[in-house]
């Protein structure tokens, strides 16, 4: 799963694919979730009361690794074996998806010859002759299959007591249900378990994970047992094998890494099933240190978005492109053939995105009345971009141009500019560029704010152009400091000019410049 930015833990400035301003490394899992300590779960005690049919679905476990030490997938093994009644469990069906690991090889055979010598047939294991990625990993595992049930995860995990039986039962109960447990952390390097809470699955316009808050209607619901209706999930899934297969698994044609969980995310919803987080199921996921896919994530990251957007985000599809900064046109990605999920879709009768947007995700807002976007820099010198600055802070800076986010400028018809990655939820974080009327530096303020407190956010621009606050008439100009460096200023207009990377929509034809 991928370690997705809390939103209510800590500002999602910080960090995105695009821009690592913490780490290169990008992990799906809650990094940043609140942690609790281990058994203080309000639902812990709730879970335990809890009774299940005794006549329950069987179940496949799918394990997917691509070098993993063998003591960890030992251990996923081992507390799958114990924690899960063997009644229920029919196999264990790992998938090597090309590791060039040693260990995991000969060694691994072996120890599923004796794991099937107490249990005969519980183990299986398939090969990948070439390197797939996560997606047709997960495929194969549920291709192979025999269970009612699939659980499909990573085999850097360890799943907790009691974990199968929700999992088993809310599928029992409704088919078309994609459910996930709740994920706690193995820190990679002492193997301490950090209990996570309770949050949503969501994600944002780059569709990178984040952690919701949990829906007003669940809490209304007072049951901490109580599924709780989520819009995504982090990755790690369990479904019943054959509705996974009649709305079409994963998306083989997503490489590598990332996209893939948004991808069926969508398509379960809008083509008539339903994701939910069981709070009684808890898997501990151990959140790799180092992931050794490809040299960058970025770019398989930032394609398989694309494949998502042109699949299923109709009209919405642009937020995608402006999230990462894509031009609109000729974006130069090859998001490969989506023909075939094109006509599945079809053959679903899926609803449109639009529908999800408003039935399942409303926090995050499609914006169209952006114009503009990309790096903004001033004529007088090229080599300078506007820049959100240092986080935490409030001052926009010019910087030298570089390919991370905290360059994106996205300049609303409405006269907004904003400056950082692209937040756009219901509840805004997004900051926008404000004249503060007597200084002489601009700031960044919360767009949902700043208008409310008086500030000057509504400015005047076009390509080519000066950049003029529509309140107080100054310009955003640049001039030199002391040491000869550029900084911004605000100040009676001169004949300063500004251009923005791409234009879109009423400011005439899209192009990239
Ligand atoms: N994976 C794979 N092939 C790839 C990339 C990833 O089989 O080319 C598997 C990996 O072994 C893991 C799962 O996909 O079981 C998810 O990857 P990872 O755990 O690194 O990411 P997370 O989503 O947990 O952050
Ligand atoms: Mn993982």
């Amino acid at each position: 799963m991928k370690s997705r930015q809390g939103d209510f833990t800590k500002p999602v400035y910080g960090w995105s694919p695009q821009g690592a301003s913490f780490t290169s490394e990008r992990a799906r899992w809650g990094s940043d979730k609140k942690t609790l300590p281990v058994g203080d779960g309000t639902e812990a005690s709730e879970c335990l009361q809890k009774t299940y049919p005794s006549q329950l679905p069987s179940l496949s476990v799918i394990l997917i690794f691509m070098n993993e030490a063998l003591s960890i997938i030992q251990r996923a093994i081992t507390s799958i074996i114990n924690r899960t009644p063997s009644r229920l469990l029919k196999e264990i069906i790992l998938v090597d998806d090309f590791s060039s690991n040693g260990e995991i090889k000969v060694q691994l055979d072996e120890k599923i010859k004796l794991y099937n010598q107490k249990c005969p047939g519980l183990l299986k294991i398939i090969r990948h002759p070439e390197r797939k990625g996560l997606a047709q990993a997960r495929n194969t595992g549920w291709e192979a299959a025999t269970a009612d049930v699939v659980a499909i995860l990573d085999a850097h995990i360890e799943v907790n007591v009691g974990w199968a039986e929700p999992i088993l039962a809310r599928i029992q109960e409704d088919r078309t249900v994609i459910v996930s447990p709740v994920f706690d952390n193995i820190r990679f390097d002492t193997f301490k378990l950090d209990k996570y809470e309770l949050a949503v699955d969501g994600f944002n316009w780059e569709l990178w994970c984040r952690y919701d808050a949990l829906p007003q209607a669940w809490i209304d619901r007072h049951d901490v047992t109580a599924p709780v209706k989520s819009p995504s999930i982090m990755g790690i899934l369990a479904a019943d094998r054959h509705f996974l297969g009649e709305i079409g698994s994963l998306d083989g044609g997503m490489l590598i890494y990332g996209g893939e969980n948004v991808e069926l995310s969508l398509r379960v919803w809008q083509c008539g099933g339903k994701i939910e987080i069981l709070p009684c199921s808890r898997i501990a996921h151990l959140e790799r240190h180092h992931k050794p896919y490809a040299l960058d994530l970025t770019p398989a990251l930032k394609r398989n978005a694309l494949r998502v957007a042109e699949i299923w985000m109709d009209e919405h599809k642009h937020m995608v492109y402006l999230a990462w900064n894509i031009p609109l046109q000729n974006s130069g990605i090859d998001f490969g053939d989506i023909s075939s999920r094109v006509a599945l879709r079809e053959k679903l009768k899926c609803k449109t995105f639009d529908w999800y947007l408003k039935n399942v995700y409303p926090l995050l807002k499609p914006i169209h009345t952006i114009v503009g976007y990309g790096r903004m820099k001033n004529l007088l010198d090229e080599n300078v971009c506007l820049d959100q600055g240092p986080v935490p802070g409030n001052t926009p800076i010019m910087h030298y141009c570089h390919g991370f986010s905290s360059q994106n400028v996205y300049y609303h018809l409405t006269g907004e500019l904003y400056v950082g990655q692209l937040i756009a939820e219901a509840s805004a974080r997004d900051r926008c560029l404000a004249d503060p009327g007597n200084a002489e530096k601009p700031t960044l303020e919360r767009c949902s704010e700043a208008a409310r407190h008086g500030l000057h956010v509504y400015w005047d621009f076009k390509p080519g152009g000066a950049i003029i606050n529509r309140d107080t008439k100054r310009c955003l100009e640049m001039k030199k400091d002391l040491l000869g460096k550029h900084v911004l200023v605000l100040q009676t207009c001169t004949t300063q000019a500004w251009e923005i990377q791409h234009t879109v929509g009423d400011w005439g034809q899209t192009n990239s410049q």
